[in-house]
């Protein structure tokens, strides 16, 4: 199948793409690889800031039209589809005011001469992203790496073309040089042969660790550097002294944010005894009040999943958890209601030997575990394949930094689900992949750290 846009919401095929061929994907590599040496690496950084300021400020202006794209390829509530459009374009003004600062040469102390340490840009990147945050992902990569000097290749999920098409054309108006910044759509082979070839000099990839393994593998193949954005399983710890209103309200967007469809959300619940039946009643009566329709309507408030397949698959997998003895407390099953919509759900009883155990569920179903005490509760938030975040809830903040530094991930939230701002290192590790996105961190990864020595 070739990138298709298709609504979740009512199977309605919007628009259908063909992947380039050969002559047009060596047209765009050539393209790139042109730009990178003769236009983009030679720019100042005034220069990429003023481009990207730019895209920041047509992102804003056109807010409507970007989040409409999301809503109709991939069902987010329109609400947060205008959200992550405001967080894109403040991606894109936070690398262009910083980016000159974070990549400052270093002078290092040395006992004789001169030493510095310089960061260049190292050629043209090529990055696979996912469908569940179409412009976002695409911004924590672009826009560091445009701004060290680096021209960008992206080839997006194919469910969400319309959105990699627009973000193209949102560089192009803003001005960034033809290459700089690159759509492509091509087939899995085509891929692998854009990771091999010796123009292309790093690979980011945001998805899942099945397809991280394929691309890193490849990349490494080719003894290039890449960074790997993958899924996660994150813990939601409740202490015994938490503030179980904040705690539930927190669950409930910890979960239910974005469908349930993100790297971060919150996925293992795990809590303490004492506030386990209270905190379970609780976050089952206000799942219950979710309420499906058309995700461009503002009253909605249960959103489909991306797509027919990705329903399907989460069914699948919590019939499978039930079948190994896991219980469910409500949901379970698909909507009642057209379109690709799972009911809100928590399971429970899930023992060690049960696939729910260590696998990720992308949409909105939770898994519960109660457990004796603090020690057990990151025990249990450890034992998992994954590391990506978490979150630890109790009122004595103190407490709460001591657990969060025995949590074995790339990000803790205290008292607060996951959350992401361009500021903030974004990463994992374990199977949620290595490297960093956003901050002063993310744009370190593809820059060379050049010695420059005088005598
Ligand atoms: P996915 O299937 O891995 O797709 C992600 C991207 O990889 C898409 O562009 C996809 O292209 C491409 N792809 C898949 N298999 C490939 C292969 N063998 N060779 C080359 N490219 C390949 O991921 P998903 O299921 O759509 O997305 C959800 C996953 O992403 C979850 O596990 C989630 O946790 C993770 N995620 C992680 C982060 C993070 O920052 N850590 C953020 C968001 C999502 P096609 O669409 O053409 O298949």
């Amino acid at each position: 199948m070739a990138y298709q846009s298709t609504n979740p919401f009512n199977a309605e095929v919007l628009a259908t793409f063909v992947e380039h061929d050969a002559a047009e994907l060596e047209s765009r590599l050539a393209r790139a690889a042109d730009c990178y040496d003769n236009a983009w690496r030679n720019t100042t950084f005034a220069e990429r800031a003023a481009v990207l300021a730019k895209a920041a400020a047509i992102m804003r202006e056109r807010t409507d039209e970007f989040a409409n794209l999301i809503t109709l390829e991939m069902g987010k509530l329109i609400a947060q589809s205008r959200g992550e459009v405001q967080l894109s374009a403040a991606i894109l003004d936070y690398y262009a005011e910083n980016a000159e600062r974070f990549l400052a040469p270093e002078i290092l102390p040395t006992k004789t001469g001169e030493a510095i340490v310089e960061s260049s840009p190292i050629g043209v990147l090529f990055g696979v992203e996912p469908w569940n945050f179409p412009y976002y992902q695409i911004a924590r990569f672009a826009a560091p790496n445009l701004m060290a000097g680096n021209v960008i290749m992206v080839k997006h999920a194919s469910n969400v073309p319309q959105c990699a098409q627009a973000f193209e054309k949102l560089m192009q108006e803003a001005g960034a040089p033809a290459g700089a910044y690159t759509n492509l759509f091509i087939s899995k082979d085509q891929v692998a042969q854009v990771i091999d070839d010796v123009r292309v000099r790093g690979v980011a990839l945001t998805g899942s660790e099945a397809a991280g393994a394929v691309v890193a593998s490849r990349a490494g193949q080719n003894l290039k550097k890449t960074t790997m954005e993958l899924g996660g399983s994150d813990a939601f710890i409740v202490l015994e002294d938490a503030d179980l209103e904040r705690a539930v309200k927190s669950a409930v967007m910890g979960r239910m944010g974005n469908a349930g469809q993100a790297c971060t959300a919150s996925k293992r619940f795990i809590v303490v005894e004492s506030l386990a039946d209270a905190f379970l009643a609780q976050f089952k009566a206000a799942l219950a009040n979710f309420k499906p329709g058309d995700p461009m309507n503002k009253e909605t408030t249960l959103a489909p999943l991306c797509s027919e397949d990705a329903l399907q698959h989460l069914l699948n997998q919590v019939q499978q958890s039930v079948d190994k003895g896991a219980r469910v407390v409500i949901g379970g099953a698909r909507m009642d209601h057209p379109g690709a919509f799972m009911e809100p759900t928590i399971l429970t009883d899930i023992d060690t030997s049960n696939p729910a155990y260590k696998e990720e569920f992308f949409g909105p179903v939770a898994l519960f575990f109660r457990v004796a005490d603090e020690n057990a509760a990151i025990a249990l938030a450890n034992d998992s394949p994954f590391g990506l975040g978490g979150s630890v809830f109790t009122q004595d903040i103190d407490r709460a930094k001591r657990v969060a530094s025995r949590v074995e991930t790339g990000m803790v939230f205290i008292n607060r689900p996951a959350s992401s701002a361009p500021d903030l290192p974004f990463g994992g590790i374990k199977n949620s992949g290595y490297g960093r996105e956003l901050s002063g961190a993310g744009i370190q990864e593809f820059v060379n750290k050049k010695l420059i020595r005088v005598a």
